[in-house]
């Protein structure tokens, strides 16, 4: 068991711009798909213990060395993070940087909320509904003033406060599982980017389900493993972000983990998105430094420099889309978009 106390991840923290100068071979990808491993946790959708390693990369975001091992369910193929970092030091993983990044995303993204409302909309067109990670309420906002109630659940306390001052939402600040609502109070959860980050998926779904009105629905999107993306990048796909991402999905897996928890699945569909540079950053970052140039760290680096655009647009528009055209014969979408409602007891 790797353990990795506060001092030593801190000190990583610390040599980042060591790491940056300081040469060392190729790292990252090493395939060891022959190597069968004793997960340390039993599947969480079928029980199995027996799993396959998928693969092993560093947090390229943040640009530490420390590697994680992926492994695979024989069973039913869920992918999950064999040894994660405890929930007491998951802190040291969820930088500034990182913060920064997320509420970036959520915060120029306005194209990305409208698909969501649209969807969520196409089923419900008021009531009561719940955002799980609801951030600062960038989703919830749409549906102020609409015959909607608004509520979330939120780590942040800071942004639990924004959310609430925003749309006027009922906002939960602490764990999902700690949070308690009458069962069958909502008409639609929602739970965007959020569910990958947890450590009791299934638990949370259990709740899910039993905070569901009957003919409520529950609404996920999640990076999707199977995706062809992630077929091309590996390793280097942005979508793992390590180790902050614990779980990895599929649609199958997704569809599996839904049944388990008496949610039926309504529709599953995978989305592209355009986030393709970040995977090729990680590419590149890699490629450079085994010829002894060193960038910055994503998390860090801010801009990229105009160079650095132009040779990036370039691959874009040549090397990478010759790869992505032949892995969408074999994948599917970097996005998956699930719609689940409460399976109906049998009388
Ligand atoms: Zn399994």
């Amino acid at each position: 068991m790797m353990h990795h106390d506060k001092e030593t991840m801190l000190l990583e923290e610390k040599s980042t711009i060591k790491a940056d100068i300081e040469p060392k071979g190729v790292e990252g990808e090493q395939q060891t798909s022959a190597a069968l491993a004793r997960s340390c946790q039993p599947c969480v959708i079928c029980g199995q213990v027996e799993t396959q390693e998928v693969l092993r990369a560093p947090d390229r975001f943040h640009g530490r060395q420390q590697k994680y091992s992926l492994v695979r369910c024989l069973n039913c193929s869920f992918v999950w993070l064999s040894d994660p970092p405890q929930p007491e030091e998951m802190y040291l993983h969820y930088t500034e940087a990182y913060h920064k990044l997320i509420s970036a995303a959520g915060e120029n993204s306005p194209g990305r909320w409208r698909g969501r409302v649209e969807t969520a909309r196409a089923y419900k067109q008021a009531g009561d509904i719940l955002d799980l990670g609801c951030s600062s309420g960038g989703f919830l906002e749409f549906f102020y003033n609409q015959g909607w109630r608004l509520y979330g659940i939120e780590m942040s306390a800071d942004c639990a406060k924004r959310a609430e001052e925003r749309t006027g939402a009922k906002v939960f600040v602490g764990d999902i599982l700690d949070a308690s609502f009458s069962p069958q109070s909502f008409d639609v959860i929602t739970c965007f980017d959020v569910l990958e980050h947890l450590y009791h998926p299934r638990q949370v779904l259990e709740k899910v389900k039993g905070w569901l009105k009957p003919d409520g629905i529950f609404y996920v999107q999640i990076p999707n493993i199977e995706s062809a993306e992630a077929r091309v990048f590996r390793s280097y796909w942005h979508g793992l972000e390590l180790p902050r991402h614990l779980f990895h999905y599929s649609p199958e897996s997704l569809k599996l983990l839904g049944q388990a928890c008496g949610l039926r699945p309504l529709s599953i569909t995978t989305e592209r998105n355009s986030a393709v540079g970040t995977s090729l950053r990680y590419v590149f970052d890699d490629i450079f430094r085994t010829v002894g140039i060193r960038k910055r760290p994503i998390a860090y680096s801010g801009e990229a420099s105009l160079p650095w655009k132009a040779a990036r647009k370039l691959a874009r528009l040549t090397v990478l889309r010759a790869l992505l055209t032949m892995a969408a014969l074999a994948g599917e979408g970097e996005c998956i978009h699930g719609i689940f409602q409460p399976s109906t007891p049998i009388a």
